[in-house]
């Protein structure tokens, strides 16, 4: 299966062979983590608990169901979530009072909570996240980590006494974004979304989105502004300094498998995945070259030098299966392992071990007495060449247009916009492009709006969807 030419069929089909999900489990859109899959996804999610424990965040961990009365306290968060939610109506053979919902996102779960919680300006801020499972009934073709029915979700939420001090958040929200996608070697780019597109409840959205190599979009993220649309109906109140009781102001912030897909589909090639060493399960394999007279000195060498590297922190596979060289390299490159290291006996007499970046091809050696920094260099090369690849592609994908006679395929287009909801709509459905939204990043513009020709002040950019 070729990427060049049908990006999802080559999708589902790496996703596969390299085992990282199984989609066999009875129900559709639920899959099953498989043990590589899921080391890979709990590095990402290692990242982002990092991140989020540096900046003052505290973890917690809410019920996975919502009582009705709470859920539908918030006008807008219902109507937009009112077709996609799981519903539990009974407890054994009992039917229950009132309904439960399954989570499709925390914010009704946790704020009736927050109103407890938050009593003075002293509680304030309040920063927390949980990775958990959501649900939610999708009702377009699913597709492994893009678009599934359980979804492995990280959602955190602040209170803030002022609007000011919410912006400070997604100021820093947009921060820890961007050391999260250094790690994945994943370019991505930020828009406000449009007032008909933004999240149910928000006051606005930020959505984070990458572009894959077939040139649609897939959102891997996003950040919103409530102001205090959730605060109100949930009676989060705080006491300031004077004794006046004010609404908190909340942010939260999302991410998903999604970023998981975004990785494979953004890296991976014909011959199966390319894992970023940061998230690689295994970031290298040691694989002996034996043969018939030295199996016992290279299995032994092969030995150690894997156990030498994992003390050095490099995670490491040792392959020593009974099979032929060859069939090894052909699983480890469609699992994506980033670095390949080879001893056999010559190595051995040379003092040296046979390395392949799974990015490039390229082979060399490095020599035993220096194997771990040899390795450690290597894989931050390999990083540094995907995160450039990737940049390249995404970068080869942005176009600015000035008329829709320029509209090409396969790109994510930047052209003049009056804001109103009527030309967004008309274009959406004159070309079938998605409107994103307006750069998150003010940008000055003097023009003219490419729908209605009006004078327009800002920009909005627009492509095709996953
Ligand atoms: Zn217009």
């Amino acid at each position: 299966m070729e990427k060049e030419d049908n990006f999802g069929d080559w999708y589902l089909d790496i996703v596969e062979k390299a085992n990282l999900s199984d989609k066999r489990y009875p129900v559709k859109g639920m899959n099953v983590w498989t043990p590589y899959g899921w080391k890979a996804m709990s590095n990402i999610d290692g990242f982002i608990r990092k991140e989020l424990d540096a900046t003052g965040h505290d973890e917690v961990c809410f019920p996975l169901m919502i009582p009705e009365t709470e859920f539908k306290k918030e006008k807008e968060h219902i109507k937009g979530f009112d077709s996609e939610v799981y519903w539990v109506t009974h407890a054994g053979l009992n039917e229950l009072d009132v309904k439960l919902v399954l989570r499709p996102t925390s914010e009704t779960a946790m704020y009736p909570m927050f109103a407890l919680w938050v009593r003075s300006h002293h509680d304030l801020p309040l920063k927390v996240y949980q990775i958990v499972n959501t649900f939610r009934y999708e009702t377009k073709q699913t597709r492994a980590f893009m678009r599934v029915r359980e979804i492995h979700f990280f959602e955190s939420h602040t209170c803030h006494v002022s609007e000011e001090d919410a912006q400070r958040q997604i100021a820093e929200d947009v921060d820890i974004l961007s050391k999260i996608a250094r790690s994945l070697c994943l370019p991505y780019f930020l828009s406000v979304r449009t007032d008909w597109d933004k999240f149910p409840g928000a006051y606005y959205t930020i959505g984070i989105d990458t572009v894959m190599p077939n040139g649609r979009t897939l959102q891997i993220g996003s950040i919103h502004q409530y102001r205090t649309n959730f605060s109100e109906p949930y009676e989060i109140t705080y006491e300031d300094e004077n004794g006046e009781h004010k609404h908190v102001h909340q942010t939260t912030y999302g991410m998903s498998e999604r970023l998981l897909g975004a990785v494979i589909g953004m890296h991976s090639d014909d011959k199966g995945l390319i894992m970023p060493p940061d998230i690689a399960p295994f970031q290298t394999v040691v694989i002996p070259i034996v043969s018939k007279d030295n199996r016992q000195q290279v299995t032994e060498a092969a030995r150690a030098l894997a156990a030498e590297l994992s003390v050095c922190g490099i995670r490491t596979k040792l392959d020593d299966r009974d099979a032929r060289p060859g069939s090894k390299y052909y699983d480890w490159e469609i699992k994506g392992v980033p670095l390949r290291l080879e001893i056999g006996g010559r190595d051995i007499e040379n003092g040296v071990v046979t390395f392949a970046r799974r990015d490039t091809g390229e082979k060399g050696t490095i020599s035993l007495k220096s194997v771990a920094p040899g390795a450690e260099l290597l894989l931050s090369m390999i990083s540094a060449s995907l995160r450039e690849k990737a940049e390249m592609s995404h970068m080869s994908k942005m176009e600015e247009i000035d008329s829709p006679d320029r509209i090409s395929e396969g790109k994510i287009l930047k052209f003049g916009w009056c804001g109103c909801e009527e030309c967004g709509h008309k274009f959406e459905d004159t070309y079938g492009l998605k409107i994103l939204g307006t750069p998150y990043l003010p940008e000055r513009y003097e023009g003219r709006c490419m729908i209605c020709g009006k004078d327009a002040d800002r920009t909005v950019l627009a492509a095709r969807t996953m």
